[in-house]
Formats: structure tokens, C-alpha cells, sequence
């Protein structure tokens, strides 16, 4: 069912250009939108004159339960031009929830979707190189970070310290690759198949399969407003992508106990073989010192466990994602 609704939009478009949806999720963004939304449709329509895309190709925003008046410029830039479409949520959701609303909505409706912040900092020029790959027969193009020079070194270090922690732990990642990326109908398609609720994107697509290839872009600074990504969120994003993509932590807890209680099998020896020839001391240093260990061990073992049972207690409840509030210039 899911298949043959991406084969019938491709099919319906076999003979002319792609019809692109670009999904930008947006969260307080109202200073960002009246400066990028025009960069996003002066691409679209150069794209269209190249014959590249369909001239009915659009450009979706996601009001990410923003509590400024995003979801007032939206809607003033779909009264604009037909080439706009918004999608509200009922509440903050998050930029991957956001994200994936957006894709959802466009599943059945397009031949192929680029997502991509609202706030400039992904390169849209690389859309036309990504749209190129597309013609060329690859399902997934991901945008990865040439460089990261207006990043700060803390965030270059640490970004990409953990997409090498996360290739360590086994989880399958575009390096540099954040949310900026090309899909077609049937990698939609197949993406829709994961029925996840902790989604961590960038770790699922490579799941879906089909031919992909990447394009550099260079990130640039924000055009306005500040980051809703501080150092927690971005932590907690990261801990997400690896509990989502890896079991390894489980495995790496149950070595480590493994390991402590040989450690603990010879001191145990140590111990009797001490007591035996009468050389026991009174010991206490030590005893603390093993005590204080093994119990910070056990919880930090315990710790790991619970984050995977704390989210096996969320994926069984089937959440919704997402809720969808209200939707403008779909009707068009
Ligand atoms: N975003 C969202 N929901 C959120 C937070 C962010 O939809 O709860 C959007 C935001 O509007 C932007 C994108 O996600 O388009 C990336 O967010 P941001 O630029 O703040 O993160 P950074 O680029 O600093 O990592
Ligand atoms: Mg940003």
C-alpha cells in the first residue's frame, strides 16, 4: 500500500520535472522567516525555470507549537504566494518531531522532499545539487558540513567527537550530517515504516536503505535570532541518537561487571589467603575504597539500564509524535 503510493506519484511525474516539497520546521523563528522564506522560493523558482522541478513544487513550514507570532507570518507569507503551505502543531514538539510532521504530510503528495532549517544556516544552493543527485538515480542525499568555521571550537570539537563516539557504539551515521537532506517518495515511504516515538532521524534514514550519496555545503552563522539547541538539548540529543541507535552502553556496562568481579575474585582471595597466614589489618581505607567503587559502578550500570527501560516504557504507550492543529494553503 505505503510502496504503491510512492510509485504512483512518480509514475504520475515520469515524464516532467520532480515535484518538490521543501520542509522547513520553525520554532519562534518570526524575526528568521521574513528574511529566509524568500531565499527558499527564489530557489524553488529558479529550479522550476531550469526545468529541474515542477513549477507546482511548494515550500512547507512546520509552526513547531512556536508561542511568537510564527504562525502569523506564515500564514501571511501563504496568502503571498500559492508556493507556501503551513502546518501548525498543537504544541512544541521538538525540531525532529517537527520534522518528521512535516515529511509525513508530504508522503503520497510529492516525488521528493529536502528538509531544511528556517534559519539560513544550511547552504540552499545545495538543494540544486541534491535535486541534480536525485535525477541521477539516488534516493537519499544527505547535506554534510564542508566546514564548520563559524561554529565555535567548543561546538566543532564537540559535535564532532560524537559522530565518532557514535560510529565507536556501533550506530550508523553520515558524518557531519545533520537534518539538511533529499528524500524521495519511496525512502518516505520506507521511512513511515519505523514506528518509533523517540526518533533520532539522522540515525533512522540510513536504516530506510536505498542508493544515497552526499553533498558538501558549507553552514553559515544565523540570520537572525539565537539557537534553541544549548549545550543540554544538544547533550540530550546526543544521548538519544546513541540509546536509539546502539545497545553497545548495555553491553559495555555488562563487561565492565564482568571485569569488576574478577577484580573482586582475586581481592576475595587476597582477603582469605590474608586472614589465613594472620597478615589481616584492619583495613578500612581499602574496604571504602572498594565499597565506594563498586557502588558508584552499580549505579552508573543501573543508570544506563533504566534509560533503555525508560524508554521501552515510551515506545509501548504508542504516543503520537505529533498532533496537528491547523493547516494553510493546502487546498490550493
Ligand atoms: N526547531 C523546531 N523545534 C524546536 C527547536 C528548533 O522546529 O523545538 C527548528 C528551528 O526553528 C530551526 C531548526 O529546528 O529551523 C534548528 O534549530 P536551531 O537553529 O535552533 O538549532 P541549531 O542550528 O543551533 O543547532
Ligand atoms: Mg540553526
Amino acid at each position: 500500500m505505503h510502496a504503491r503510493i510512492g510509485a504512483m506519484s512518480t509514475e504520475m511525474n515520469s515524464n516532467e520535472a520532480p515535484l518538490l516539497w521543501i520542509v522547513v520546521p520553525c520554532y519562534n523563528e518570526e524575526q528568521v522567516l521574513p528574511l529566509t522564506a524568500p531565499l527558499f522560493l527564489e530557489e524553488l523558482q529558479l529550479l522550476a525555470a531550469a526545468g529541474k522541478v515542477s513549477d507546482s513544487s511548494s515550500v512547507v513550514f512546520v509552526d513547531d507549537g512556536s508561542s511568537d507570532g510564527t504562525w502569523r507570518v506564515i500564514n501571511d507569507l501563504v496568502a503571498s504566494n500559492s508556493h507556501f503551505k503551513g502546518i501548525a502543531l498543537s504544541r512544541n514538539r521538538g525540531h525532529q518531531n517537527a520534522l518528521l510532521c512535516g515529511l509525513m504530510q508530504a508522503r503520497g503528495q510529492c516525488d521528493i522532499t529536502v528538509s531544511i532549517d528556517c534559519d539560513g544556516q544550511d547552504d540552499i544552493t545545495a538543494i540544486e545539487r541534491m535535486v541534480d543527485a536525485y535525477a541521477e538515480g539516488y534516493d537519499v542525499v544527505y547535506g554534510v558540513r564542508s566546514k564548520r568555521e563559524t561554529d565555535t571550537v567548543f561546538k566543532r570539537s564537540t559535535a564532532e567527537g560524537f559522530y565518532k563516539l557514535l560510529s565507536k557504539m556501533g550506530a550508523e551515521v553520515v558524518f557531519n550530517h545533520a537534518d539538511y537532506r533529499l528524500m524521495s517518495a519511496r525512502a518516505l515511504d520506507g521511512l513511515a515504516e519505523f514506528g518509533e516515538v523517540n526518533l533520532y532521524l539522522r540515525g533512522m534514514v540510513p536504516m530506510v536503505g536505498f542508493p544515497s550519496t552526499t553533498v558538501e555545503y558549507e553552514r553559515t552563522e544565523r540570520v537572525a535570532g539565537e539557537s534553541h539547541y544549548p549545550l543540554g538539548k544538544m547533550l540530550g540529543l546526543a544521548f538519544n541518537g546513541i540509546t536509539s541507535l546502539s545497545v553497545k552502553p548495555i553491553r559495555l556496562v555488562a563487561g565492565a561487571g564482568m571485569l569488576f568481579s574478577l577484580v573482586g575474585l582475586v581481592g576475595v582471595l587476597w582477603a582469605l589467603v590474608a586472614v589465613l597466614t594472620g597478615n589481616a589489618v584492619t583495613g578500612w581505607a581499602s574496604t571504602m575504597c572498594v565499597v565506594c567503587l563498586i557502588g558508584g559502578l552499580q549505579l552508573l550500570s543501573l543508570g544506563v539500564i533504566g534509560e533503555y527501560i525508560g524508554k521501552i516504557y515510551l515506545e509501548t504507550k504508542h504516543r503520537p509524535s505529533y498532533i496537528v492543529k491547523e493547516r494553510t494553503g493546502f487546498d490550493r
